[in-house]
């Protein structure tokens, strides 16, 4: 693909001051290898602190899973590097150069971040292809040349994506008639509309049957290489099938990370065994 149509307009940056370094402004400086920096961010609700000083870095390409128990800031994390809550304190940057802390929740889409909540968001009245060809025009990128060309290049997009996620004969079904788990699907072809290069995915697996979890593994394992990914999810098996023997799983508690490492060391860590996964 050209870069260029990846390119976001200067306007959207504002008087953004974290932004100094950007030669090209759509497009993610991974030049140390690195898509996502998250450094010392705290977030306090009324004193409580969701998140105490987080530091996390994720490799450009690479699938992150993230666990922990219930409160320990996984969410609020995504929220922040999403836009949706600023932090009291800390940084995070996009690449070397975006700082997302200095734009607010359109831009940092813009940018490239695209987010699965845990709950499905699509459009039920409408037909799953048309629910991707929605997702599709909300991407400026498109807008560049409204030439027939690209209306086949988007119909060719559209195609390869029901297909990748599995709804290629529900193609012309409502999107409020597919099941829980089909919608899921659908919500991360909406994303794939939009050209994401980090995906964030906020348990995923949550309510689909064992099948659907499967074919979720398989997706999210071709879309490897393709977009760098952070998964946060509760279920082990799926977690061990996506980060396999060398993936890096993270382990927050408390609004930290407490372990990070193969799933086998970070099973083996006493703070993992004692917040988490208990003997
Ligand atoms: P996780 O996703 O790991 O289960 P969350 O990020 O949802 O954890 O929550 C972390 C902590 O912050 C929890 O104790 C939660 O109750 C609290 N929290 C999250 N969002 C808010 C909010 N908007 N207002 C007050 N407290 C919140
Ligand atoms: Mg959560």
């Amino acid at each position: 693909m050209n870069a260029k149509l990846g390119s976001i307009n200067n306007a959207d940056f504002g008087d953004a001051t974290g932004l100094v370094h950007v030669k090209e402004p759509g497009e993610v400086d991974v030049r140390h290898g690195m898509i996502l920096y998250v450094e010392d961010v705290s977030v306090s609700f009324e004193g409580f602190k969701a998140l105490n000083k987080l530091s996390l870095a994720i490799h450009d390409a690479e699938l992150r899973c993230v666990i922990g128990p219930n409160g320990a800031g996984k969410t609020t994390m995504m929220d922040v590097i999403t836009g949706k809550t600023k932090p009291d304190s800390g940084q995070v940057f996009l690449g070397q150069t975006i700082d997302l802390l200095h734009l607010d929740e359109p831009r940092i889409a813009r940018c490239g971040v695209g987010r699965k909540f845990q709950k499905p968001t699509v459009f039920e009245r409408h037909m799953v292809w048309e629910n991707l060809d929605l997702a599709r025009q909300s991407d400026k990128r498109w807008f560049r040349s409204l030439t027939a060309r690209i209306t086949e290049e988007a119909w060719a997009k559209i195609q390869e994506t029901l297909h990748l996620i599995g709804l290629a004969d529900a193609a012309c079904q409502t999107a409020g008639e597919l099941s829980h788990g089909q919608k899921q699907f659908l919500e991360i072809g909406m994303l794939l509309m939009q050209h994401p290069r980090l995906l964030l995915l906020d348990e995923p697996a949550a309510g689909m049957s064992d099948r659907e979890t499967e074919r979720l593994a398989e997706l999210l394992d071709h879309l490897r290489g393709l977009c760098s990914m952070m998964v946060v999810e509760h279920d082990m098996a799926f977690v061990a099938a996506l980060s396999g023997a060398n993936g890096i799983v993270t382990v927050m508690a408390e609004g930290c990370v407490i372990a990070e490492g193969t799933l086998e060391q970070v099973k083996q860590n006493e703070r993992v065994i004692e917040s988490y996964l208990g003997r």
